[in-house]
């Protein structure tokens, strides 16, 4: 009955492109079972959890939200969902994003945008989004429809839909959690994590999420730390970092204000606060989406019509026969939705011969840059406070026809995205609208637990 419930719930929020209760029923069932038998039982047994639909799940449509791959039904598991289920975790359903998780907003689903469950206090009844591109994650997870979901975060997408949605989400270190079986992205940057209510939630879904996997070159080949069992808001002795280039001209008060909070919550717990400098920060964004588009365009060519999901096959013309070149070009356009067209242009513009000393390696010695800065301010300080966001949720349809203020929700993202660092966002407050407000930390490289203590005494 609950779970109808929420399916109402959950169709008024388009925040499941497929539901599928009877995983996660099957999921609880093996619980009773592992009891009865005095079996242990797995660190997620039985917890129903949402699965962002750009993880490969065996034998369940897979599509990235995207048209393109309607109707593509998966013959093996990701890595990481393989985990969850190992773990004892039931899948409740696939969850609507932005289209091959490129967005802000969740508006670039081919699905439908997904609406946020918050409204603003008093003023007017606007459909707000929940976020990008893990707004069906965010979404499904504030409104209680499931306790956690699964995200994936390129530049900013567990973090950014985690804050717009009073949500705790993380991106561990590039290489925690395996990319195999998740459509790419851009491969350099992707990273899947949790998100769910609380800090100690995300703690033990991480765990049961990560791991060294051989079929994954640029995993880590690490231990996997019990982080939830050593979980301690106790900040005595850490020292944290406050950028100051993240204090931009013209940022909204309340934002400056939030991380004002934070920053006496962080001195509450015990920790030192100290002024630190990432002087190369007002040019992480501008290489992000010069790097991010470029890795796109590359990882967007296997869509080619013959391999995976929609096949267009365009009629006969003039008595000539369409070709093999026709089928791709009708496919793809067709198949693709604007922003990942954008995309797919950018990218291939700045890896062509002409251009490509003054886009794409410019932008691979600013990533350099970018990841020396963090390397230097990790000599003064264990972790780094800011805002997740610039602003707070904003209502669908209002950034329509700017993608370039779309791209700056993730300003404040998109350095530890391009250093590979772990990065979190936790509540922290509200607006005086009533929309939630987070707050981002940083930390060193497979410091997920420095991290998560941080995110502790904050929540
Ligand atoms: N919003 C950013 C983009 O559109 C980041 C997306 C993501 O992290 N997947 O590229």
């Amino acid at each position: 009955e609950a779970f109808n419930a929420n399916v109402a719930a959950a169709g008024a929020l388009n925040a499941f492109i497929v539901a599928t209760p009877e995983k996660a029923l099957a999921a609880a069932d093996a619980v009773d079972e592992a009891r009865s038998a005095g079996k242990q039982l797995g660190p997620m047994a039985g917890v129903p959890i949402g699965m962002k639909d750009l993880f490969c799940t065996d034998g369940v449509q897979t599509t990235a939200a995207s048209h393109i791959l309607e109707g593509f039904v998966p013959r093996y598991e990701s890595t990481v969902s393989a985990n969850l289920w190992k773990a004892g975790a039931g899948m409740l359903g696939k969850l609507n994003l932005d289209q091959f998780a490129m967005g802000s907003s969740n508006e670039t689903s081919y699905f439908g945008n997904v609406v946020s469950p918050w409204r603003t206090a008093g003023g007017g009844n606007a459909a707000m989004s929940p976020g990008g591109s893990s707004g069906g994650s965010s979404a499904a997870v504030s409104a209680r429809l499931c306790p956690a979901a699964t995200g994936t975060d390129t530049g900013g997408s567990i973090r950014q839909p985690a804050a717009f949605a009073g949500i705790t989400g993380v991106k561990p270190t590039y290489g925690r959690c395996s990319r195999w079986g998740v459509v790419a992205f851009a491969s350099s940057l992707d990273q899947a994590g949790p998100m769910a209510r609380n800090v100690e939630d995300c703690a033990i879904m991480l765990e049961a999420m990560a791991g060294f996997d051989p079929k994954d070159a640029t995993s880590l080949d690490m231990p996997v730390p019990n982080w939830a069992e050593m979980l301690d808001a106790d900040l005595t002795g850490k020292r944290v970092g406050i950028p100051r280039e993240y204090r931009m001209d013209g940022m909204d008060a309340e934002i400056l204000d939030n991380w004002e909070r934070g920053k006496t919550m962080l001195r509450d717990a015990g920790a030192e606060i100290v002024d630190i400098s990432l002087p190369h920060t007002k040019y992480a964004l501008p290489a992000y989406y010069i790097i991010a588009p470029a890795e796109a365009s590359s990882n967007l060519a296997r869509y080619d019509g013959v391999r995976f999901g929609l096949r267009e096959m365009p009629s006969d013309k003039d008595g000539e026969r369409a070709g093999l070149q026709d089928m791709y070009a009708a496919t793809r356009s067709e198949g693709f939705g604007d922003e990942v067209k954008r995309r797919i242009l950018i990218g291939t513009y700045v890896l062509s011969a002409g251009f490509y000393d003054a886009y794409y390696n410019q932008a691979q010695k600013v990533r350099a840059l970018v990841a020396q800065d963090f390397e230097k301010a990790w000599g003064s300080c264990d972790v780094i406070l800011a805002p997740t966001t610039p602003t707070a949720s904003f209502p669908l349809g209002s950034l329509d026809d700017d993608p370039l203020t779309m791209y700056l929700n993730d300003v404040f993202a998109v350095p530890a995205s391009l250093a590979g660092l772990p990065a979190m966002s936790v509540p922290a407050g509200m607006n005086s609208q009533g929309l939630p407000l987070g707050l981002q930390l940083v930390a060193k490289p497979f410091d997920e637990q420095g991290l998560m203590n941080a995110g502790l005494a904050i929540e």
